[in-house]
């Protein structure tokens, strides 16, 4: 597979260091509010990278962590006069709520910040002891960039202008304002009571110290790929490469990829705009996530999206055509059967994986597939697809499905008063009251549910 590599601005083949293993490292939610779908973007990317990956046959070891303590999740929690973990927690587990509704794989480590203080505490400990890293007087420890010569090269920056011992404190800053930055920030009133202890004191770690700090826990001191949006890879990036390849003398990561912003009438969707739709909002409005998830998946990763709910409509229309196609398929096979593809299959199959191995070209994926639904149309049309072929086409799909994650029709699940009622059915038909049974059945009629009897108990099916 090819991709292109922030580091070096090529395309390269990506090899990975061991094996088919790749070691893969993405960085995950802030978690001092509800994502936002510009941050789904970079997270269904990353999905769409991960399922790539296996689909080429690699293995995949993937860490996302979750960063519960920054400058924003300290002020939100104090603004809400609740402590950090408490303030996090909902936050969290929206996030996960909000995967799920998007269909993004599960990947193997969560690792929450405040989980590994004592590891960020080690890696400062070893940066002071190789002189990268200095105590400033209000008990804070500092990077000091200039310490560190390769500074700059993921971001391309001309460090010509630096200014030797020039300090920022906060954990985003501009190109423009290059500094040591903090690893350890000594408390003061604004952590309210964030604090922990280390060697130089009561205080907290920086944002970057983070991610540096996890990633090699969990993946090692040398790693395959790490990807962000753009956005991160000035400073958060920059910073990490300096802090871990500084602490351990080796390189840190062999490829970078960013995707490019999902922006609004030409903006980065961001909090601080204002301009940003949470997944919430996108559901409330009527759209589900597999029709968000078609929206995020489809543009190239590294061409800006622009988000208009007539991108969601067009999902919806084409999501349409996908199901009609696999239902008309289904009518004629059943399940999916091993067989020989039919020429119009075969074609899109080649075409779909060609175009994804080269730095995933989604959009050339997705034109194969939509190729392939208008000549199988054309063939059943034409009563020209016997059963085994479409029984082989709908392997395709499934194939297919791996890595796009959006053709298969999720279940809806029942709601809490349909559920009520399936439990009344039962307890009449227990005491042996077929009217009521039979009446409750009706009822659950008209709200749009069938009961399916399996041998797992009754089952809720929507009409
Ligand atoms: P944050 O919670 O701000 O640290 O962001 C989480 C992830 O979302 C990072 O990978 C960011 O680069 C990414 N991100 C933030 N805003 C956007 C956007 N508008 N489009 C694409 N990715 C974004
Ligand atoms: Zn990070």
């Amino acid at each position: 597979m090819k991709v292109f590599n922030t580091l070096t601005h090529h395309i390269e083949e990506l090899i990975p260091l061991e094996g088919r293993r790749i070691r893969l490292y993405t960085c995950g939610p802030t978690v001092y509010n509800y994502a936002h779908i510009g941050n789904f973007r970079a997270y269904v990317f990353e999905d769409l990278l991960r399922r790539a990956l296996k689909h080429f046959g690699f293995e995949v070891t993937q860490v996302m962590n979750l960063t519960d303590v920054d400058d924003k999740t300290i002020a939100g929690a104090i603004k809400a006069g609740q402590s950090l973990d408490l303030y996090t927690r909902p936050y969290k587990d929206a996030f996960f709520a909000d995967l799920k509704t998007l269909n993004i794989e599960p990947v193997e480590y969560y690792p929450a910040a405040t989980d590994h203080i004592p590891e960020m505490i080690e890696l400062i400990r070893m940066l002071l002891a190789k002189g990268n890293a200095y105590r400033s007087d209000d008990g804070s420890v500092y990077f000091s960039v200039s310490s560190f010569p390769a500074y700059g090269k993921l971001a391309h920056l001309d460090m010509a202008g630096l200014r030797p011992g020039a300090r920022v404190t906060h954990d985003e800053y501009e190109k423009e304002n290059v500094a040591d930055f903090a690893l350890w920030k000594a408390w003061d009133e604004k952590d309210g009571d964030v604090a922990w202890e280390s060697p130089w004191g009561r205080g907290r770690p920086g944002w970057h110290i983070e991610c540096s700090a996890m990633s090699t826990k969990y993946l090692g001191q040398s790693f395959d790929l790490h990807t962000g949006g753009v956005d991160n890879i000035f400073p958060h990036h920059e910073d990490e490469i300096a802090q871990s390849e500084a602490a351990s003398g080796k390189p840190f990561v062999r490829y970078w990829m960013h995707c490019a912003h999902l922006v609004v009438d030409g903006r980065k969707m961001s909090k601080s705009l204002g301009n940003f739709h949470t997944l919430r909002d996108i559901l409330e409005k009527g759209y589900s996530g597999r029709e968000m998830r078609f929206v995020l998946i489809a543009g190239h990763y590294r061409q800006s999206l622009n988000f208009s709910f007539e991108a969601l409509g067009a999902a919806r229309n084409a999501l349409q055509r996908l199901d009609e196609f696999q239902e008309r398929l289904g009518a004629l096979a059943g399940g999916s059967i091993p067989g020989d593809l039919p020429d119009w299959a075969e074609t899109a199959r080649q075409k779909f994986d060609a175009a994804l191995v080269e730095d995933l070209n989604i959009a050339e994926s997705l034109g194969a597939l939509f190729d392939m639904v208008h000549a199988g149309n054309k063939a059943m049309d034409a009563g020209a697809l016997g059963k085994v072929q479409a029984g082989a086409v709908r392997g395709l799909m499934a194939r297919f499905n791996s890595v796009l994650g959006f053709l298969e029709k999720p279940q809806e699940s029942a709601p809490d008063a349909a559920i009520s009622l399936l439990e009344q059915r039962q307890a009449a038909r227990l005491s042996k009251n077929w009217p009521e049974a039979d009446r409750v059945r009706q009822e659950l009629a008209g709200m749009g549910w069938v009961i399916q009897d399996t041998p797992q108990g009754p089952k809720l099916k929507k009409k």
